[in-house]
């Protein structure tokens, strides 16, 4: 059974997510504020997490950034407002995926289910091969001149994309349908924010990006040269 972390300092909210959840068959528990969600995601070791963004004390972004640091969970981020430097700002901090208040409980099991299943990976045994860069999908794992690569899930599948076509240019559109089932709402900067990652974790200067070139006005390709 899958275990979820829900950590929503709106008590009605979180319960009435963790009750939905429940009968969609995961296991779910609940946290109120940052600092206790910050010790169940250690206790309890989840296979998903999904983080309000206001909290009190230790905020939804600050707790991302902490797993982050430890850990590649899936994280579905839940923001109350429809801005758009919000989402983009969860998505930074590793986000996989957002909600925005008010949000079915419907959607959200959605979402929860379309995450967990690109996490959960391929099947087969296909490993991709561009110059450094090999992707196992069936393991759901990179590695980057034979060094296994941190990856979250969503920089995963946007690096298998990318690497399954080396050279061929990917509008952001396409690599967005890549990444989520296309009825969502989607935006162009969650894709720049993911690629921005990418580069921190495989290029050698991520200022001057030699693998992942972005193509001017178009989008991003994986040249395996690198700079050659
Ligand atoms: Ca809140």
């Amino acid at each position: 059974m899958r275990t979820i972390l829900v950590v929503e300092d709106e008590r009605e909210i979180a319960r009435m997510v963790q009750a939905y959840l429940i009968r969609e068959g995961y296991q779910v528990e609940v946290a109120f504020d940052g600092e206790s969600g910050w010790h169940k995601f250690h206790a309890l070791k989840p296979d998903l997490v999904i983080l309000d963004i206001m909290l009190p004390g230790m905020n939804g972004l600050e707790l991302a950034q902490r797993i982050r640091r430890e850990s590649a969970v899936p994280i579905i981020m839940l923001t109350a407002r429809a801005e758009e430097a919000d989402r983009v700002a969860g998505l930074e901090m590793g986000a996989d995926d957002y909600v925005v208040k008010p949000f079915s409980l419907r959607e959200l099991a959605a979402r929860v289910r379309a995450v967990l299943r690109r996490v959960e990976g391929v099947v087969g045994g296909e490993v991709l091969h561009a110059g450094p860069l090999t992707v196992d999908l069936a393991a759901r794992e990179a590695r980057f001149a034979g060094k296994l690569l941190d990856l979250t899930p969503t920089e995963f599948d946007l690096l298998a994309v990318l690497a399954r076509h080396p050279g061929r240019v990917f509008t952001r559109r396409e690599l967005l349908q890549a990444l989520r089932d296309r009825t969502y709402a989607t935006i162009p900067r969650t894709v720049d924010s993911h690629i921005k990652n990418l580069r921190r974790k495989i290029e050698p200067d991520p200022e001057n990006p030699v693998y992942i070139l972005t193509v001017h006005g178009v989008g991003y390709k994986f040249n395996p040269a690198g700079g050659g």
